[in-house]
């Protein structure tokens, strides 16, 4: 079987267990949700706000990434494409940007290089951020794209995190106020400033890096 077919065999396989098997929480493994109620009001908010690096304006992030059931949502969500594991981050993501939020604000997704998105069916930052526009009633602006399939942050040892992500990122024209970027983890906040410099070729207004979780 070629990649390609295994990719969609893999994805087949993915919606018709979605469909038959109804989901157990990752925490308490009750049968329902993705996480339950219960499970996700005991998620520890650990809201940390952090100026710069530049061309950021802040980087803003909801918990830690010990934090076992949103690392336990994260993985889910992108290495086992457990789509409905980003509604429950998007409500802590909801919560953190909430009080923050002024008008005119724009939401807009990391970007996955469309070889990576084929792959997992979907880009987990989009999702989020189309859950989170929804809920609080922000637009959601898909401003940037990627030049490069690049390596994952994850995999890159110190000073290939830096280097990986160079001109990485492409944005196109915003008439937006001010640009919440949308991410799941940030580690190095490189992602963010990568995506920032593309913005910046563009629009010279405020951008702030939202992350569900920091570290990992
Ligand atoms: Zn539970």
């Amino acid at each position: 079987m070629s990649a390609d077919a295994r990719t969609m065999a893999y994805r087949v396989g993915r919606f018709v267990l979605d469909a038959l098997a109804p989901h157990r929480c990752v925490s308490c493994g009750n049968i329902g949700s993705v996480v339950c109620a219960e499970c996700l009001k005991k998620v520890k908010l650990h809201k940390q706000i952090t100026a710069g690096p530049t061309p950021l304006d802040a980087i803003v992030s909801g918990v830690d990434y010990d934090e076992s059931i949103v690392k336990e949502l994260i993985h889910n969500l992108k290495y086992n494409s457990l789509k409905d594991a980003a509604n429950p981050l998007a409500e802590i993501l909801s919560e953190v940007l909430k009080p923050m939020l002024q008008p005119n604000d724009v939401l807009v997704p990391i970007p996955l290089h469309r070889k990576r998105k084929a792959v997992r069916g979907f880009n987990q930052s989009e999702l989020l951020a189309n859950a989170i526009g929804e809920k609080l009633s922000v637009p959601v602006e898909n401003l940037l794209s990627r030049n490069r399939n690049t390596k994952p942050q994850v995999e890159c040892d110190a000073h290939e995190r830096r280097t990986n992500l160079h001109e990485a990122f492409s944005s196109t024209a915003t008439n937006a106020k001010r640009i919440i970027l949308i991410d799941d983890v940030t580690t190095t906040g490189t992602t963010f400033v990568e995506a920032a410099k593309a913005l910046r070729k563009v629009t010279d207004v405020p951008i702030i890096g939202l992350a569900v979780a920091r570290g990992g």
